[in-house]
């Protein structure tokens, strides 16, 4: 079979000969948007709208025999066919070719259900087969699932890059009573990620050249939605925690996974992101930090180094004070990081500056202000665990996911 070209939006909303385009505001999202407890049972139902009769699921094989049998049968009482394949655990392009040989020719959709780089992989798979894709995260702990990319990684973990889609998940499905069911610390995790979204956003929106994920100029409703995005979290995210260690469903919850993934999802999408997703792909060259450490986790502590490097002390403490309220790291000590590390920092410092989006931030940014920035936030963030204690990220990372 022939691979579909790589899809790249700049050459779509922003080429190089036409730079008014770029002045264009463009915001992406999927086609519908399903979160509840139970929806997972609705699966083939919502399936009517895209018309299709045989589809590909991929998930883990745990995933197979826990929630496998569920969305079978909401296919077969919609008289679709489905064919497994068993996601082995990196969004890396091996895996993803493997699983799209399997299932050339065989599906006309491709239903993914898992965390992260499960509904990653499925995104690449069903570009590469040209069909749609529906996404049923089973954690809240990332804001992938409503988004038309995917971040690959080689089969060892590592970064390798973001992959770029035409169309966004025609569907995306969350039942809250699965994210329920998960450990607190995805959850917490997911809060990381979501709390970024609106400072990137802002930082987008304050350049006058920033640009969102298309290459474009964010519209109102996308930093709305990051906005909107961090009054939750700050207002919800400690009761949403404690649903989860309960395994319940309630309204705290509800907000929070919206939060997590619609609001956030579409927020940095369309919003832009800057400095605080940069120091988190950097993390990911540690290993001690990357087999450790879940994705929101490092964005967590990317979030204070960009607010720290804005000058924005008082937001570095409203925010940490937040982190170390849900137990997510809110100095370098808890992402297993020192600031006396040369090596280390400069890793973090290097992996920034190479990362596209920093030219986001509303100011020319150089080595030297992420190294005071990283300095300047870790003193910050180690006083505020200091006041409040850091039971709740012990708590948290006692047994790891
Ligand atoms: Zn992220």
């Amino acid at each position: 079979m022939t691979l579909p070209p790589p899809y790249d939006p700049a050459t779509v909303f922003a080429p190089e000969d036409d730079p008014a385009a770029a002045r264009a505001r463009v915001f992406i999202a999927p086609q519908r948007y399903v979160q509840g407890e139970g929806v997972l049972d609705n699966v083939g139902r919502y399936l009517r709208l895209l018309n299709v009769r045989h589809v590909g699921i991929l998930m883990s094989a745990r995933g197979q025999s826990s929630e496998g049998p569920r969305v079978r049968q909401s296919l077969a009482s919609e008289n679709i066919e489905g064919t497994c394949c068993d996601f082995n655990g990196e969004c890396s392009l091996d895996e993803i070719e493997a699983h799209r040989d399997a299932l050339a020719d065989r599906v006309d959709c491709l239903i993914a259900v898992g965390g992260g780089k499960c509904v990653d992989a499925g995104k690449s798979i069903a570009f590469r087969l040209g069909i749609p894709v529906v996404i049923v995260p089973t954690l809240a702990s990332n804001d992938a699932p409503c988004s038309a990319l995917s971040v690959l990684y080689e089969p060892s973990g590592i970064y390798a890059g973001v992959e770029f889609y035409p169309q966004s998940p025609a569907l995306v499905v969350v039942d809250t009573a699965l994210v329920a069911a998960a450990p607190e610390r995805f959850l917490v995790a997911g809060m990381g990620d979501a709390m970024a979204t609106w400072y990137e956003a802002r930082a987008c929106l304050t350049n006058p050249n920033g640009v969102n994920g298309v290459g474009t100029r964010p519209t109102i409703a996308s930093y709305a939605m990051g906005e909107a995005c961090a009054h939750t979290l700050f207002e919800e995210g400690v009761r949403a925690s404690a649903a989860v260690r309960g395994q319940m469903v309630d309204e705290s919850l509800e907000k929070i996974v919206e939060a997590n993934t619609l609001l956030s999802g579409l927020g940095f999408e369309s919003g832009g992101i800057a400095l605080a997703h940069g120091i988190a792909k950097s993390c990911t060259a540690l290993s001690h930090v990357r087999e450790h450490y879940l994705h929101g986790e490092m964005v967590a502590i990317g979030t204070l180094v960009q607010l720290a490097l804005e000058s924005r002390l008082e937001e570095v403490q409203k925010v940490a004070r937040f982190f170390v309220s849900v137990g997510l790291p809110a100095n370098l000590a808890q992402l297993s990081l020192d600031v006396a590390d040369a090596s280390d920092m400069n890793t973090l410092i290097e992996g920034t500056m190479d990362w596209p989006h920093t030219l986001n931030m509303p100011f020319v940014v150089d080595a030297g202000m992420i190294r005071d920035a990283l300095v300047e936030f870790d003193k910050i963030g180690t006083s505020v665990i200091g006041e409040f204690g850091d039971d709740t990220y012990r708590r948290l990372h006692l047994d790891s996911p």
